[in-house]
């Protein structure tokens, strides 16, 4: 079971509260993208085995999205944070490397 901390209204609960909205930090294309990238962005999508960053909304809450940091093997929540950035807060991936050494962001495979 996951308990996640939603960063938006600050309450914590079971993961049956949220709902997993796949991958997060993905590049949207546009329609002035090529057919390649345009498949890239519609269908392809990592599954790592450990460290994964997340959509979630918090459906029995506030109803907000945000992303979250966690690992598919142990189901540790490395950290959640406002849907609103581009990357993972510095601090969150220097916890994350500080406990898995050789850690990269966007090496996840
Ligand atoms: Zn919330």
């Amino acid at each position: 079971m996951l308990l996640l901390d939603c960063p938006c209204c600050g309450q914590r609960g079971e993961e049956t509260e949220f709902h997993c909205g796949g991958e997060a930090h993905i590049t949207r294309e546009g329609p002035s993208s090529d057919d390649a990238a345009f498949e890239h962005y519609m269908f392809e999508r990592v599954n790592p085995r450990g460290v994964h960053f997340e959509r979630w909304r918090h459906v029995a809450g506030c109803g907000k999205w945000f992303h979250a940091a966690r690992d598919t093997v142990t189901l540790e929540v490395w950290g959640t944070y406002p849907a609103q950035t581009s990357r993972p807060p510095e601090e969150l991936l220097e916890k994350i490397r500080a406990a898995r050494p050789g850690f990269k962001w966007r090496d996840i495979a």
